[in-house]
């Protein structure tokens, strides 16, 4: 695409949506082309800011008239680079999808709530919580992440053991198909056999099928009561028979099961010493664990010390404490959320989002971690993660006092290699909640069946067929 093509598709964006919404100055573009972890930083020809579904119909048929392909952004904090653009330059633009920003509907009969893709999570949990209604959805980017993203990536967090991942929570959805078309699937159906489930190809697909405009979520009854403990424990292998006890004790009353090594702990209490390691003595592993009660506080604390006995008894924990007010369960949950960001703080390092067989999760841990030590001697692992999903961040981090820039170098291929055929073997998933965006696109098409990969491709090529909803994401 020559300039002048570009100038004449930013021009007719300008009447369709009005100047003040098509941003070019480099000034005003550049905080919608870097990522959030700045591993990417693309181009585009303009950032375009619709208001409304059909400003976002008609901006995808005007890049359908010029070729302009189409990078959709709801609040970046995807991690995988899947809402930045190529290189390239003229050839994309983004489309910021931020201005869609209604409620649209809440109905509490239905117990669901209709919302606008732009529409930022935490928003949509106070607004559920207006009307006396729970939305689980819960993640540490809550407070920046937008509703559309959390659709297109299928995010999980920490409710998914109780409520499930995003496409769960959806029961409906409002999408401008590829040609610039409105389609209206904004049903609050828990039931609805009618054909080829059209909503669920949209949900995970990171904006390589079209984009998503709204959406009707489930809406939950609010607990009455909410206890959290954290509890020390041998290894992840006595971790998981005591998610098994848990379960056992609290069903679907059990709402968080947060795995963490005794390594993430003593990396947060490093660089946040507020945050003290939680036991007088270490332990390898410790878990947090909440239960949602319908009931009372009382009745959730009776439950609770049963399990706690029963537990301890059998050796099973080694020590526990429990919150007893709302700001110990924020330190608790507060703990588990400095993770990353005292990863960060110590240095570069090569993350991974996997997800294996719940029973298969301590083999994994076990097998993986001998690999990485044997390829890479004193390399320090970072292992965390929704444990009750077999979801783990399996996190390495370069040698104490290492260069870690220079480790990642020599290291990055081969620990993703190790990891992932390790995933593999156990038949899992080399990305649990976070997606395939630009980063993990070669991964996943070796992992894939061949099969897998050609009915990806015939499937976006249906949808797509001029390729121009966020290329070079997902599928290459
Ligand atoms: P973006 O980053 O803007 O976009 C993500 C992808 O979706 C891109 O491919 C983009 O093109 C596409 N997209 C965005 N909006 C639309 C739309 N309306 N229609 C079509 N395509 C669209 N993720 C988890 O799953 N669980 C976690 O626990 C978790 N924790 C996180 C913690 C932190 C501190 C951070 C920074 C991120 C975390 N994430 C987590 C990742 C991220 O927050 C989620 O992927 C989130 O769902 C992305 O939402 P977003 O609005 O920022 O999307």
């Amino acid at each position: 695409m020559n300039s002048a093509a570009s100038s004449n598709f930013i021009a007719a964006c300008v009447d369709a949506i009005g100047a003040a919404h098509v941003l070019t100055d480099p000034h005003d573009t550049a905080p919608y082309l870097t990522d959030w972890r700045r591993r990417y930083t693309g181009s585009a020809c303009a950032v375009l800011c619709p208001s409304t579904a059909e400003e976002v119909a008609a901006i995808v048929r005007l890049a359908n008239e010029h070729r302009v392909a189409i990078v959709p952004q709801g609040g970046n904090t995807g991690l995988v680079g899947g809402a930045t653009p190529d290189t390239s330059g003229a050839q994309q633009a983004v489309l910021s999808l931020r201005r869609l920003n209604r409620v649209r509907d809440v109905d509490p009969h239905n117990n669901t709530i209709t919302v606008e893709a732009g529409v930022i999570l935490a928003d949509v949990q106070a607004r559920a919580e207006s009307a006396a209604r729970l939305f689980p959805l819960s993640l540490a980017a809550q407070g920046s992440c937008t509703i559309g993203g959390n659709l297109s990536t299928n995010a999980g967090g920490t409710g998914v053991l109780r409520y499930g991942n995003t496409r769960e929570l959806c029961l409906g959805l409002e999408v401008v198909t590829p040609q610039g078309e409105l389609w209206d699937g904004l049903r609050g159906l828990r039931k609805d056999n009618t054909g080829y489930d059209l909503r669920d190809l949209f949900i995970g697909a990171e904006g390589t099928l079209g984009i998503i405009t709204a959406a009707v979520m489930k809406l939950h009854p609010q607990p009455a009561a909410r206890v959290t403990a954290l509890a020390a424990l041998p290894s992840a292998h006595a971790a998981l028979d005591f998610l098994s006890l848990a379960q056992r004790h609290a069903g679907p009353l059990l709402t968080g099961f947060e795995l963490m090594s005794d390594f993430c702990l003593r990396l947060v209490n490093r660089h946040f010493p507020q945050m003290r390691y939680p036991f007088a003595e270490p332990h390898a592993q410790i878990v947090l664990l909440e239960l949602s009660d319908s009931e009372s506080e009382e009745h959730a604390r009776a439950l609770f010390e049963r399990m706690m006995e029963t537990a301890l008894e059998s050796g099973l924990v080694e020590d526990a404490v429990v919150a007893e007010n709302l700001a110990q369960t924020q330190a608790f949950w507060n703990l588990r959320e400095h993770i990353p960001l005292a990863q960060a703080e110590e240095g570069l390092n090569i993350k991974h989002d996997i997800a294996v067989p719940i029973s298969r999760i301590g083999h994994f841990i076990e097998e993986t971690d001998a690999l990485i030590a044997e390829a890479a001697p004193g390399a320090r692992m970072v292992t965390f993660g929704h444990l009750g999903d077999g979801n783990l961040h399996y996190n390495v981090q370069a040698p104490e006092g290492g260069d870690a820039k220079q480790f990642l170098a020599q290291y990055q291929s081969t620990m993703n290699q190790i990891v992932y055929d390790s995933t593999h073997r156990h038949r899992g998933s080399i990305s649990a909640e976070h997606g395939i965006g630009q980063l993990k696109i070669d991964e996943s098409a070796h992992y894939k069946s061949d099969i897998e990969v050609r009915l990806m491709k015939t499937l976006k090529s249906a949808f797509d067929p001029l390729n121009l909803m966020n290329p070079g994401k997902v599928l290459r």
